[in-house]
């Protein structure tokens, strides 16, 4: 059963907000009440947004005091909100422990895309990422992952009120690496996709890695989303410099992840390939044509993002002309490629630049080895 220890909750309390369907059958079956009721619960706390147990006027008292006596209903709070001139939004918000991550919402004419953070910094020190730069703190719960995303709908159900529905999509690429985080991430997912919980389908929400392998194919086993691969180099000499993830897990391997992903799926669902574009380093005409050569047998959609910026960051941004012939080159392969258009730049809240503030600096290495073995029961 999944706790928190928080500042207010000093004891440890479990917290409802990330029970899954089958969490709740298994407590409801262990109270000796009835399953069905688990779907009257779950409506209650992630379609009426209810704040306290006794809201709930179909469920049995006697089983009402049992949670409030073993649990509670606690989003993370939200402490500042900035709005881009874009329509871009902004939450900064505080986890349980005390450290402070981001979520990010963009607007757009046929969609609302909400950019969730998994963990509060990174262990894994992409060198042109400001979030790998500010160290690791931990892990969210399952809680705080779905607690972003009632968040989200409640907040911006006020702000919208005649939209039908504001979020369409969910992808995991704000803060952290949520291939590190599988036992937080696998629940959250499974209530985003539920009906029972936001009912998001399995083509609008997408995780991205960085390319932890091993984790690609649990992913694989155990949720059915789409996947989004952070490539930005196309041999491992240069993306050893860039990522130290790829000592670990070398491009030929991720490739071969990607491809057997994209085959479990009978949808032939593509993977989102992510590139970012640095001046000078990975933004020439061989590196777009080696790409091309390396992506030969996956199917899959190239996103370009020029690089965005960042205080104390020695790349650059590519020119737009730059940019347009790189995708030229691959379209002229064949490819679907999309160029990012950067949004939410005035507030911070563009890829990359997603900070939060991160208590504990704690040396990435040790703390990576760390998380490994966390995450080692799903690697088979
Ligand atoms: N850790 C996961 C989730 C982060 S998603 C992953 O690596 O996929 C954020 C995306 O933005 C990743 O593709 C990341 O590599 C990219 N990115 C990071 N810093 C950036 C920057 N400064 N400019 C543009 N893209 C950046």
């Amino acid at each position: 059963m999944r706790s928190i220890a928080t500042p207010d909750f000093p004891l440890k309390l479990t917290n409802y907000l990330g029970f899954t369907e089958k969490d709740w059958i298994e407590l409801l079956e262990e109270c000796g009440a009835k399953r069905f009721h688990a779907s009257q619960i779950m409506k209650w706390i992630h379609h009426r947004f209810i704040k306290d147990f006794s809201e709930m006027s179909d469920i049995g008292k006697e089983f009402r005091d049992y949670l409030v006596e073993k649990g509670t209903l606690l989003e993370p709070k939200v402490r500042a909100e900035f709005v881009s001139k874009d329509g871009t939004r902004k939450w900064l918000i505080q986890s349980f422990s005390g450290s402070l991550f981001e979520l990010v919402y963009i607007p757009e004419q046929d969609r609302g895309t909400l950019c969730v953070s998994s963990q509060v910094g990174c262990v894994l020190d992409c060198d042109f990422c400001s979030t790998g730069k500010q160290g690791f703190s931990n892990n969210l719960t399952s809680a705080e992952i779905v607690g972003q995303i009632r968040i989200a709908i409640r907040k911006l159900s006020e702000i919208y009120p005649r939209r039908k529905r504001n979020v369409t999509n969910v992808v995991f690429m704000g803060m952290g690496e949520p291939l590190l985080n599988l036992d937080n991430i696998l629940p959250a997912l499974d209530l985003i996709r539920s009906d029972l919980g936001y009912g998001i389908s399995k083509r609008k929400v997408t995780v991205s890695t960085a390319g932890i392998v091993p984790a690609i194919k649990s992913l694989a086993e155990n949720a059915d989303v789409s996947l989004a691969v952070s490539l930005h180099a196309p041999n491992d000499e240069l993306r050893d410099q860039l990522m130290p993830v790829n000592k670990k897990y070398p491009l030929a391997d991720l490739l071969e992840a990607c491809r057997e992903y994209a085959k479990k799926f009978s949808d032939k669902r593509p993977i989102f390939v992510e590139y970012t574009l640095l001046k000078g380093i990975n933004d020439n005409f061989d590196n777009a044509k080696e790409l091309c050569s390396i992506l030969r047998d996956l199917p899959c959609k190239i996103n370009l993002i020029p690089f965005n910026s960042f205080p104390g960051s020695a790349f650059k941004q590519p020119s737009s002309r730059r940019v347009r012939e790189f995708q030229s080159i691959l379209v002229e392969k064949g490819y679907s490629v999309t160029v990012r258009t950067t949004r939410g730049s005035d507030i911070q809240a563009a890829c990359g630049q997603l900070v939060g503030r991160v208590s504990d600096r704690t040396n990435r290495q040790a703390k990576y080895g760390e998380i490994s073995l966390v995450n080692e029961k799903y690697f088979k």
